[in-house]
């Protein structure tokens, strides 16, 4: 065991999907390309402008909070953040300081501290010399989520931020999108040698992608152990993360606290939470989250790799969800256990041939892209029973790309797919294809076993891909022997 102990507390913040922006009626729209567009007096602290307090996003942290576990203030209030710089037009950020809207809960064992509301500021590009500053992120709602120093390791943060993803998602809060940087993470890291004690803590800021939150914690634990063993001093430090060069880098050093000067801000009323909103409906009326959603689908005997990606992905899940419903099989246990066959070819075929294909075609997955799932459900069964070979389900996938309900059945007769059990008719396009194959009959006879797929590929030939094959193959045994 190292005899150094890692610690790690991570904050996120992540930009809430929400139609305006925090204060004013703004379009709160980070696909919005032209710079300056979406602003106001408001966002712009114009003198004499005042700031509305939006509900839609103050609901948005609340749904987060019950997702979580976590307590939500009765009361609450929002601060001025004072400080100076071009991307905040006020002079200061409204934050909360105090009184956050939600306390405690925790995700995969981590503990949370405080999740509150804030908002973010203007986004600036800096250019040979010159800054450009754009002012449509400027004041939209931004939800900020501290843990407890309690993560030990880089994979345990990567598995937290990626799980807090999910939450965010399933429960419309935020699209969480890490390039985008509409998530983005911080992580406050500290080694030492002794138990009881933290080590001197560095802050990485503004990582942006999974990948990036756990090479910078690695890199910095290997970077203070270094320090330390080599009788140098981790200095207390905020660093940023270089993608390229996969390595931090100091950014300022923290000799003393910044002094925000904090105080409740005059031009918003105070917030009592359990007047304003029915809580308990908030909690209520919560999706299925992630960790449930997870554990159902392993019940099904689903591969660790599927259900990785069915859980990743919220529009694909629901699509599944919504397409095992029609498989005929539930009873009031749940789940019989026969069907879980249906559900696990719905994943598998969904995930190889439908990705597939929409992957090939570059399409965008959406209810009009993907088969209806009634009619998914259908072809499933048709699969399962026999009807359709793996090969004529593919053929007949393209035909029903389109969010249409589609008579399969019917299709698959017209294609000419549905493949034939009956033993007379196979029987005789069996005794067909020997008549015809006597050199290669003899060749078989003589020991060239290799002949026998040569027959199960002509009888396919003969049936136009319709004929049963594994049928074929003992039809073809009885009558060779
Ligand atoms: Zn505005």
């Amino acid at each position: 065991m190292s005899k150094y102990l890692t610690t790690i507390g991570l904050e996120v913040h992540a930009e809430l999907h929400t139609n305006s922006k925090m204060w004013c009626g703004c379009k709160n729209d980070p696909r919005e390309n032209r710079p300056n567009v979406n602003i106001c007096e408001v966002c712009m602290a114009h003198p004499g402008t005042l700031p509305v307090a939006n509900k839609e996003a103050i609901k948005k942290v609340i749904t987060v909070g019950t997702a979580v576990g976590a307590t939500i203030a009765d009361f609450t209030e929002f601060d001025r953040k004072n400080y100076f710089y071009p991307d905040i037009p006020k002079g200061y950020q409204l934050s909360q300081y105090k009184l956050p809207i939600v306390s405690g809960g925790s995700i995969n064992g981590v503990e949370l501290t405080r999740i509150h509301l804030e908002e973010d500021t203007a986004s600036s590009s800096h250019d040979n010399g010159t800054t450009l500053v754009n002012y449509n992120r400027a004041g939209v709602p931004l939800m900020e989520l501290v843990t407890e120093p309690v993560v030990h390791s880089a994979e345990q943060a990567g598995d937290f931020a990626r799980e807090l993803q999910r939450i965010l998602r399933y429960v419309g809060a935020s699209e969480a999108n890490m390039e985008m940087g509409q998530m983005r993470i911080e992580a406050n890291i500290s080694v030492s040698t002794d138990p009881n004690k933290f080590g001197t803590k560095v802050e990485v800021k503004n990582i942006n992608s999974f990948a990036a939150v756990e090479s910078a914690i690695k890199y910095e634990v290997e970077r203070h152990i270094d320090l330390i063993e080599s009788g140098g001093k981790v200095v207390q430090e905020t660093r940023g993360w270089d993608e390229n060069k996969q390595e931090t880098f100091s950014q300022r050093k923290k000799e003393n606290a910044h002094d925000y000067r904090y105080f409740p801000d005059p031009d918003l009323p105070k917030l009592y939470l359990s007047k304003l909103f029915d809580i308990e409906s908030i909690k209520n009326s919560l999706p299925e989250l992630p960790s449930a959603k997870k554990a159902r689908y392993l019940s099904y005997n689903l591969k660790d790799d599927v259900v990785e990606i069915l859980i990743d992905n919220v529009a694909l899940a629901r699509y599944f969800d919504n397409t095992i419903t029609h498989f005929d099989m539930w009873d009031k246990d749940g789940l019989k256990e026969v069907s879980k066959a249906h559900v696990q070819a719905a994943a598998n075929y969904l995930i190889s041939d439908v990705l597939g294909l929409l992957k090939k075609e570059n399409k965008e997955l959406s209810e009009s892209t993907l088969p209806a799932p009634r009619t998914f459900s259908v072809l499933i069964n048709m699969t399962l029973d026999g009807e359709l070979s793996s090969r004529g389900a593919k053929d007949l996938l393209p035909y029903v790309m389109n969010g249409q309900e589609i008579d399969i059945k019917k299709l698959a007769e017209e294609k000419g797919l549905i493949q034939k059990n009956d033993p007379e008719l196979l029987k005789k396009i069996v005794a067909e294809v020997l008549a015809e194959s006597e050199k290669q009959v003899a060749e078989y006879k003589s020991g060239k076993e290799s002949m026998f797929m040569y027959f199960v590929g002509q009888c396919m030939k003969k049936s136009k891909g319709a004929g049963n094959p594994s049928l074929f193959q003992q039809l073809l045994k009885e009558a060779l022997t």
